[in-house]
């Protein structure tokens, strides 16, 4: 006999490493949801930047049925029809010449660092192995991931870290090249931080940066996992800046809430990666492909890209009167549909008591670090939906604000 499951089998089975909201959503339809007991919710965190086109969308569910009936999974002893498309789609649309598809940003970014440990080795010798990123960067939870990434909590305790590994301020052009040398293999840089408190990086700092790797002769990566696949109004951050990295990695957003990523390279680094160095057995399944091609696809038009900009304007409009009401907010910024909202000192810490009581009235919303209210919509987001969020947000934020 079965019983519908319950918030309290989560803490029965599962691993406790999440501490989930109390309502279990069931259905979606474009930015709204439903949960358990019929309740509505409003969806502003989009599961966590993934969602880029809402829940279920016609044209990722078209592409997924279609491909459901065709051919799930083949491995990588054979290549499939989806996963040709969509690399050669990626190819057409950006400055990569070639792609590595993989099933997670985690994932991407392990292939990543790899990819340039391995072309620094092959084309310059075993001393060129170090690896910059930097402080409260977001990466991936794999133990080389985690170790790159800026935040020593998700990488302590696990054992030895390895080795090789700098960090420096973010937007801090000089901290980076202080400690580049002959021996930096590589610079790792979201061009906004994400799980860091939505912090773009400034031009200065991404042009330095690319001339630092050029001068030292190390590869630059862009971290676009959350930042890609359209989210910040263009298909990639980097587009906005015009610096253009020699690896750039993708996941959530590309497919729409399929599992899938890509890491994308130029000929010259791709070529080291030769028969057997690096592989994953769902990398370029051919249900991830064809659903990820069909998001990229959609994206990847004026009438998205242009979308997202006005909806960013539209978002930041209602956040600045909330702000007028109750002066909560330090800072509102952010790209496109990726969008922070800094708390002022009174409210230090406090982002995440705006969770539940935005669930209370209907509306979803997530926090980057202890100080920001993170927004990471649909990119598609009806602008009635958008009012109606906002005006929940606003409940919401007028019982933070009651409570003190
Ligand atoms: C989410 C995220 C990752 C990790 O992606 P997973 O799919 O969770 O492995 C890596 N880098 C950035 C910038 C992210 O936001």
């Amino acid at each position: 006999m079965s019983t519908t499951p319950s918030r309290e089998d989560f803490d029965r089975y599962m691993v406790p490493n999440y501490a989930p909201q109390q309502v279990i959503p069931v259905r979606g339809a474009g930015s709204r949801l439903w949960d358990q007991e019929g309740r509505e919710y409003i969806d502003f965190a989009g599961g966590i930047a993934v969602n880029a086109l809402g829940h279920c969308h016609p044209v990722l569910v078209g592409a997924l049925k279609e491909q459901a009936d065709r051919l799930w999974h083949l491995s990588n002893v054979y290549t499939n029809e989806p996963a040709l498309k969509l690399a050669k789609s990626l190819v057409e649309r950006t400055f990569a010449d070639k792609v590595y598809l993989c099933s997670s940003g985690g994932e991407a970014n392990e292939a990543a660092l790899k990819l340039a440990r391995r072309y620094a080795h092959d084309t310059f010798g075993e001393h060129k192995d170090k690896i910059i990123s930097f402080r409260q960067s977001f990466h991936g939870r794999t133990f080389f991931t985690v170790s790159v990434g800026g935040q020593p909590k998700y990488s302590q305790g696990f054992g030895p870290v390895p080795g090789g590994i700098l960090h420096a301020e973010f937007n801090n052009l000089d901290q980076a090249r202080e400690l580049m040398g002959d021996d930096t293999c590589a610079v790792m840089v979201e061009p906004m931080q994400g799980e860091g408190g939505i912090v773009p990086a400034t031009q200065e700092f991404l042009e330095g940066l690319r001339e630092l790797c050029d001068e030292h002769e190390a590869l630059l990566i862009f971290d676009e996992v959350q930042t890609g696949a359209g989210r910040t109004g263009k298909l990639y951050a980097y587009m906005h800046y015009g610096v253009i990295p020699d690896i750039l990695t993708s996941a959530k957003s590309l497919g729409g809430g399929f599992p899938v990523a890509a890491m994308l390279t130029t000929d010259k680094v791709a070529k080291v990666f030769t028969l057997g160095t690096h592989g994953s057995t769902y990398g370029g399944n051919a249900l991830a492909s064809a659903v990820a091609l069909a998001a990229v696809e959609h994206i990847d038009t004026p009438e998205v890209l242009e979308g997202v900009a006005k909806r960013h304007e539209l978002i930041r409009e209602h956040l600045e009167t909330i702000n007028r009401q109750h002066g909560v907010f330090q800072e509102i910024r952010g790209m496109g549909l990726l969008m922070g909202a800094q708390m002022t000192p009174d409210y230090e810490g406090r982002a995440k008591d705006i969770l539940p009581l935005a669930i209370e009235e209907g509306m979803m919303a997530l926090i980057a670090g202890p100080n920001v209210l993170r927004l990471a919509p649909s990119l598609v987001i009806p602008e009635e939906d958008i009012s109606e969020g906002m005006a929940r947000l606003e409940r919401a934020i007028a019982k933070l604000v009651v409570k003190g």
